[in-house]
């Protein structure tokens, strides 16, 4: 009589689909770089967090990343000040998969797929560009 160990099947081990869990030092060392309510290390945050809200955006007013307006109007003590047409070649989009910066053309230019990593971005944010953009 042996004592068969069946090998642990190899799929699963795999992510199949997304993993929600975040990792506490890629959270921490995102947080660093995105301010705001973050729940995961994607820049997901307590308002918008559906597998789709993977980028944060940078605020012209502060300079600083945040995944959401609500973010924002609940962090800082100031109005909102939206990017002009003439400051799009600027880098204020932030991948929250691969971490790359995007300017803001190329954001409007991707059809909702990061060109670095492909993962898609949430194609319902553009009903709030107006709070971050200049129309
Ligand atoms: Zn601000
Ligand atoms: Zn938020
Ligand atoms: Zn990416």
């Amino acid at each position: 009589m042996t004592n068969f160990i069946s090998e642990p099947d190899e799929n699963s081990y795999h992510n199949i689909g997304y993993d929600h869990a975040p990792d506490v030092q890629k959270l921490s060392e995102l947080m660093m770089k995105v301010k705001g309510k973050t729940i995961d290390d994607q820049t997901r945050c307590e308002h918008w967090h559906s597998p789709l809200d993977i980028i944060a955006i940078k605020f012209k007013c502060c300079n600083e990343y945040y995944p959401c307006y609500e973010c924002h109007e609940e962090t800082v003590n100031h109005k909102p000040e939206v990017w002009k047409k003439e400051e799009w070649d600027t880098k204020a989009i932030l991948c929250g998969v691969c971490k790359k910066e995007l300017t803001i053309h190329q954001y409007f230019n991707s059809n909702n797929h990061c060109p670095n990593c492909g993962a898609a971005f949430n194609p319902k944010c553009s009903r709030h560009y107006h709070l971050y953009f200049e129309k």
